[in-house]
């Protein structure tokens, strides 16, 4: 089944069951400044699940795409080392709006996995939250699945595990239990069930999460049901497809095979398997939908998110061997892929490339002499990269400093991230000292311009810090 048809045959399924079909929002949230991107299906409905929007359906489904990149769900660093994260991807979702509940979504969910997809239900394993014996009772009872494969997890505070089957909107408001199911690639691939230690592998993959919003959160912690109960679902198209296709990596699956055979030809690499056309072939999404949706590069905020992804490409592209720009035309290969179900892609394709390979030919200029500069600072430093040198490759060369610790890790070094951060606010000081003495006190608008993104670099290393990888 090619990963259109699982488009639509999801958005038909739901559609029979009272469904309203709702398109993509944007990449940028529309009407929540304190959320970067669109990391979800239920961020467009943000709004309704706190009451203060009522659309004229209490059910509806859709293909939403996401960005992990930045923010609060960062998976920037997972592409390229799991068979199963993208920075952009597709999620498949259904929602109730104090409709149906536990039931009708469990039910459906395995009806449309086992029937209409006809995954063999002995691969399936599910979680739920430890204390939603509800949950727990319908896979068992009603969809007759073995309690060895019902398995309970907790919320992860203070934990060793990643699983967390409690979701909430933020400290206080809507929140409750999720139940998620989980698909088997067998034993021959690394990696345990959701909940034993070693669930971060790539064998039990999560397909399916399942969100019962049925708490309101007070301010002191307590709990009370929301009068209304709420359904929110998200499943991630590219898991689906792989295992539709019969293929274990999210990146085998046709929509990428067509990007990474030109993303091969591009940078004269024959193996198709090669990581860095894995990320290449990832990052041309996430970059083409941000610049469809409004982002152009920029040294602060959403522009610096993308600056720093194509910086990530074109590192990859460089170590390759490519030495030109390259990284624009994949464009026309992903329009070919995508265009058809983002009009908004096809339509706004030169615009899209015109912006790459401007940002391609600036950064151009100083990947390689960077390089040579990171080449030498690993060669005398040892193991850590010095703070000092990375804040050279940030300041002289345009490296974002995940850019630098991407290629540490690839060398199994570090960087040195409080040094990077003492020499950004060192430099910080000093154009503050120089804007006061020419300016009397104000700040030139150009120097300004060009200072650091001061929250937000600080905002991603916590972020980086916290990650799981
Ligand atoms: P994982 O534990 O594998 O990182 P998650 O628990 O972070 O996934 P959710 O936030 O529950 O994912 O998102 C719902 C669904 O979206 C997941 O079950 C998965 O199918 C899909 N998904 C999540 N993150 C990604 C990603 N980075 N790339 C592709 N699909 C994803
Ligand atoms: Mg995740
Ligand atoms: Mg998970
Ligand atoms: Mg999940």
């Amino acid at each position: 089944m090619k990963t259109s048809e699982i488009r639509s045959a999801f958005l038909d399924f739901f559609r029979t069951r009272g469904h309203t079909i709702v398109p993509s929002s944007s990449l940028v949230p529309a009407s929540d400044p304190t959320l970067m991107f669109t990391n979800s299906g239920m961020v467009q409905f943000k709004n309704v699940f706190l009451g203060s929007e009522k659309p004229g359906y209490v059910r509806a489904a859709d293909v939403q795409r996401c960005l992990r990149a930045g923010g609060k769900h960062n998976d920037l660093d997972q592409v390229g080392y799991t068979a199963r994260h993208h920075t952009f991807f597709e999620m498949l979702g259904n929602w109730s709006f104090g409709d149906y509940f536990k039931h009708e979504a469990i039910g459906w969910a395995w009806e449309l996995l086992t029937q209409v997809f006809r995954l063999p239900p002995e691969r399936l394993t599910v979680t739920v939250y430890h204390t939603d014996d509800e949950a727990f009772a319908i896979w068992r009872d009603e969809i007759g699945v073995p309690v060895e494969r019902i398995i309970r997890i907790g919320d992860n505070k203070g934990a060793s595990f990643a699983s967390d089957n409690f979701w909430q909107m933020a400290d206080t408001g809507p929140c409750g239990p999720c139940t998620e199911i989980f698909y088997d690639h067998g034993a021959h691939i690394a990696g345990g069930p959701p909940g034993s230690p070693d669930e971060d592998g790539d064998r039990y993959i999560e397909i399916w999460n399942l969100v019962f919003m049925q708490f309101d959160r007070a301010p002191d912690g307590t709990l009370s049901p929301l009068p209304a109960p709420c359904v929110d679902t998200g499943m991630g198209l590219e898991r689906l497809a792989a295992i539709l296709q019969h293929v274990h990596s999210n990146y085998e699956i046709d929509l990428f095979a067509h990007l990474i055979r030109v993303a091969g030809e591009l940078t004269g690499t024959s193996d198709l398997a090669n990581k860095s056309l894995r990320v290449i072939a990832d990052h041309i999404r996430a970059c083409s939908f941000l610049i469809v949706d409004g982002v152009l590069p920029s040294n602060e905020g959403r522009g610096y998110v993308l600056r720093r992804i194509i910086r990530r490409a074109l590192r990859h592209g460089w170590m390759l061997g490519v030495r030109g720009d390259f990284f624009w035309k994949m464009v026309a290969p992903l329009v070919a892929e995508m265009g058809e179900a983002y009009p908004e892609l096809k339509e706004k394709q030169a615009f899209v490339e015109d912006a790459l390979r401007t940002e391609e030919q600036r950064f151009g200029e100083t990947l390689e002499h960077g390089m040579r500069l990171f080449d030498e600072a690993a060669a005398k430093s040892g193991k850590t990269i010095p703070g000092v040198e990375a804040f050279r490759l940030y300041d002289t060369y345009g490296f974002p400093v995940d850019l630098t610790a991407d290629i540490a890790r690839e060398r199994g070094l570090d960087v040195d991230m409080a040094g990077f951060e003492q020499a950004m606010n060192e430099q910080r000081e000093r154009a503050r000292a120089a804007g006061k003495f020419e300016a009397k006190g104000q700040m030139p608008a150009e120097l300004a311009s060009q200072l650091p993104p001061t929250e937000f670099l600080g905002y991603e290393a916590l972020e980086s810090r916290g990650s799981k990888v």
